[in-house]
């Protein structure tokens, strides 16, 4: 059996003397394990897609229960984040967790979108990597069922919470004086420029998520938030995050 689809690498392993196991997330079956057979051999037609942040079309067929790739068709190789490692490092960690909220058989077109709109905006736009990440990391909670609550204050209503705060366990806006009333847990703190910028992530329509200022100390409230938030929600921490934080202490 063949198939022909629109992939994106997002992990890599090598395997035996020649062969690498990827995990990529394809248009159309979700995410998928793949063996790419000889791809380590020199002058191996499908070497340059088959590495990690490509994305191109697949041709794979089935051998052995498995998925094997046959053909690459690399269309996008991301050269500026490979030339920079801060930025392959920032991208290594939006492919771990795309991997994490990704499911095999389930096609994931909304979190396909926003991985590449990042990745096309660190390889050609000139964004703060911190904007890029905070922008990244509350879209991906939102899609993956963890959108924050962010009409108004949870406890009093006020559309604009005074010192606003946000809510981790729960996913809730409050004022830092409305603190008390939303029970036990960790909550963090918000500029108003931090919380225009958060609303306007979550709510603006996907090709837009990263039009917006936002600099010094609100982005970096910002940028606290959602690394915790993400961490809380998904119970686990990112080894891929760890690393590109050692680089940017
Ligand atoms: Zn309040």
């Amino acid at each position: 059996m063949h198939m022909t689809t629109k992939a994106l690498v997002l992990r890599e392993v090598n395997y035996k003397e020649s062969d690498k196991i990827l995990t990529v997330l394809t248009e159309q079956e979700g995410k998928l394990t793949l063996s790419a057979r000889g791809c380590r051999k020199k002058g191996s037609p499908i070497a340059a897609g088959c590495q990690l942040l490509c994305w191109g079309e697949f041709t794979l067929y089935e051998y052995q229960g498995r998925w094997s790739v046959k053909e690459t068709a690399a269309e996008r190789l991301f050269e500026g984040v490979r030339a920079d490692l801060d930025k392959l490092a920032l991208a290594s960690y939006f492919a771990e967790v795309t991997e994490t909220l990704a499911e095999e058989g389930q096609p994931e077109p909304e979190l396909l979108a926003l991985t590449l709109n990042c990745l096309h905006t660190l390889d050609r736009l000139d964004l703060p990597l911190a904007q890029v990440k905070t922008a990244f990391e509350w879209r991906a909670m939102s899609l993956a069922g963890y959108e924050p609550q962010l009409e108004g204050c949870a406890a009093c209503g006020k559309a604009d919470p005074e010192e606003p705060r946000v809510h981790l366990g729960e996913g809730l806006l409050c004022c830092a004086s409305c603190r008390g009333k939303l029970g036990e847990g960790v909550s963090m703190p918000l500029s108003q420029a931090a919380l225009a910028a958060l609303r306007h992530i979550v709510w603006s329509e996907r090709k837009r998520i990263l039009s917006f200022r936002l600099e010094g100390e609100s982005l970096r409230l910002l940028g606290d938030a959602s690394e915790v938030y993400l961490m809380t929600r998904l119970e686990r921490g990112f080894r891929t995050l760890d690393f590109y934080k050692s680089l940017t202490p």
